[in-house]
């Protein structure tokens, strides 16, 4: 995997994969931040990922995955991806910091394009808004969350329950005080201070979210 530019994003991108065992290139063409990175990340190099011969000299071409994350300087991160495009990368992951630079990326090669800072705000809506403890969007209008139990499924099984019917939502995991996470079953019994994983549709999520 092939990391370029080691912003806020692109460092702890390229850091937690090392943490997870990945093999990392990273790059940025600012030395002092390769500098800041090189212990944390075992293979760092200098470069300027627009220059198609200093990707061919570190063997870019080569790899199987990229992330280009470089964000504000938007000629960079179109350049770089489409070079990584023409060397046939088979995954490209970028970036970008709006939906139009998204479009540009997909035309010039990215397979996969990000928006952290937008992605992240509608995220944070969810729960400003509401009474959610986590919300994750699987797909347009499906979402994971994380809640507390609903007063009413106190002292009930999931089973008795009868959620899916009711609510059109399923319970997938649940955690007491002080545990671990664990699926729920029919026969897990709901206590006041647990912590439920539950997933549905946004409306059918938010709905069951509103009754703890
Ligand atoms: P963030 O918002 O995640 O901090 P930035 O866009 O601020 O992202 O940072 C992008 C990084 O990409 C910076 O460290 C910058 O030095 C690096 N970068 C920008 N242009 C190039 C390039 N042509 N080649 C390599 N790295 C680059």
């Amino acid at each position: 995997m092939v990391v370029i530019g080691l912003g806020r994003f692109g460092s702890s991108l390229a850091a937690e994969l090392v943490r997870r065992g990945s093999e990392v290139l990273a790059l940025d063409s600012r030395p002092n931040v390769v500098q800041r990175y090189a212990d944390e990340l075992t293979h760092t190099a200098v470069a300027d990922s627009t220059d198609p011969e200093s990707l061919l000299q570190l063997g870019v071409h080569q790899f199987k995955r990229a992330v280009v994350a470089i964000g504000t300087e938007l000629e960079a991160s179109i350049l770089t991806t489409s070079l990584l495009a023409d060397f046939g990368i088979p995954h490209i992951w970028a970036k970008a910091t709006s939906r139009q630079h998204g479009r540009i990326l997909e035309r010039v090669g990215a397979h996969h394009v990000v928006l952290p800072e937008h992605e992240m705000g509608e995220r944070v809506a969810h729960l400003v808004n509401g009474r959610m403890l986590d919300y994750i969007e699987l797909a347009e209008h499906y979402a994971l969350i994380k809640t507390h139990a609903p007063a009413e499924a106190v002292g009930n099984t999931l089973g008795e329950l009868k959620l899916r019917s009711k609510y059109g939502v399923t319970v997938v995991g649940i955690k007491r005080p002080g545990e671990e996470f664990t699926y729920a079953t029919a026969e897990t019994t709901v206590g006041q201070q647990d912590t439920l994983i539950v997933a549905g549709t946004t409306p059918q999520v938010e709905a069951f979210a509103e009754r703890t």
